[in-house]
């Protein structure tokens, strides 16, 4: 059955008044502040309708909705970033769409057509496009969900859903200067197991993770990267990121990040890092990486830096890794040149100020 995409717009009858906005735009405090608005869309009967933007505000769901005991949700997240011509555009927001049709089939939910999933973050930014602020490292973040919402305690998967967008402005991640985290290297706690969900962007694995970011704090670590469920010995990511390994064959880098199993999430940040390596001539691997191989390269000098990659924070150092028994220092705790050129090349498209030789700008429409 063809969905309807046309947004119905209701406008907010309470929005923040340009003083509030301007206020709360001043001192980003991310996650906490929304937008005055909000996408929204119900599937039903084997279809998606009733697409609209309203007020931002509270939903009513029945104690019995199976998300609230099963866990049926997933999410996504991208950024719109203001352009130097004062426009707005999404980064790679059609990838976004793709991943999250793929993470509901993993959690069987229907899918959404791409239409749908972009049309909403397009009237979205237009109606909140006053929320988007324009100063160096600042954006709008977006976060679609997913929700089951039937009223039953069976279980199987619901019949009925919401599709959610929500907005929140984004600051500079790192208001004093960007700076090497240090990672606790858990094998106590595992992320994903084959065959599980670790490839879905689900509500869920968030949830299984916190005690793991826990372990991480209570060794004075800033996060934990997680190892293979089997073998407790290949790494795989670092938190809600992916990572990677700057190697040095003849003075060369060469950037290795784990290959995805199936118990990776497969960023979006990831694959355009892989790209933007490539067009600075960087040679790039794909593969396992065992946490002996990262120990004794660090400890040779043959892996020069160690940094992870996600929307939020597009690319963090990791200077320190711990674990039971051992601790290695990366380039002496200091940002390293290649994570430095990769950031500036990503964020210059992102912002408009580097040519987007690959196309993934989407400019949103605002008149
Ligand atoms: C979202 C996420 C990432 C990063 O994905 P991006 O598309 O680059 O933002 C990495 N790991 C996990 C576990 C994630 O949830």
């Amino acid at each position: 059955m063809s969905s309807n995409t046309t947004f119905n717009i209701t406008p907010s009858t309470t929005p923040a008044s340009a003083a509030d906005r301007e206020q709360k735009l001043q001192a980003i405090q991310f996650g906490r502040v929304f937008t005055d608005h909000m996408a929204v869309v119900k599937y039903s009967n084997g279809t998606w309708h009733d697409p609209e933007v309203k007020a931002y505000g509270p939903l009513s769901l029945d104690p019995s909705a199976s998300v609230l005991h099963y866990g049926q949700a997933i999410f996504e997240g991208f950024k719109a970033y203001r352009q130097p011509d004062n426009s707005i555009s999404l980064f790679r927001p059609e990838q976004n769409a793709e991943r999250f049709n793929r993470s509901a089939h993993r959690l069987a939910m229907p899918s959404i057509p791409k239409e749908l999933f972009i049309g909403a973050a397009d009237a979205l930014v237009k109606i909140d496009q006053a929320w988007v602020p324009g100063g160096s490292g600042e954006s709008l973040y977006l976060r679609p969900f997913m929700i089951a919402t039937d009223p039953f305690l069976g279980v199987r998967p619901s019949n009925e859903y919401l599709f959610l967008l929500i907005a929140s402005p984004a600051g500079e991640y790192f208001p004093q200067g960007l700076k090497p985290v240090s990672v606790w290297a858990s094998k106590e706690y595992v992320r994903a197991a084959p065959g599980g969900t670790g490839e879905a962007k689900c509500a869920g694995n968030y949830a299984a993770s916190l005690l793991a970011q826990a372990e991480a704090t209570q060794h004075g670590c800033d996060q934990v990267i997680w190892l293979d469920a089997i073998e407790r010995e290949y790494i795989e990511e670092m938190g809600g990121m992916n990572l990677f390994f700057v190697y040095r064959k003849e003075g060369k880098p060469v950037i290795v990040t784990p290959q995805l199993t199936g118990t990776l999430l497969p960023g979006i940040t990831r694959s355009t890092l892989l790209q933007l390596a490539a067009d600075e001539g960087y040679a790039a691997e794909e593969r396992r990486l065992s946490l002996t191989e990262v120990r004794e390269a660090i400890a040779s000098g043959e892996i020069s830096e160690v940094f992870a990659c996600g929307t939020a924070a597009v690319i963090t150092p990791v200077g320190l890794i711990k674990g039971r028994g051992f601790e290695v220092t990366i380039n002496s705790n200091e940002n390293g040149p290649v994570a430095l050129a990769l950031r500036d090349a990503l964020l210059g498209i992102q912002r408009g100020t580097a040519a987007d030789t690959h196309g993934w700008l989407h400019k949103v429409a605002l008149a």
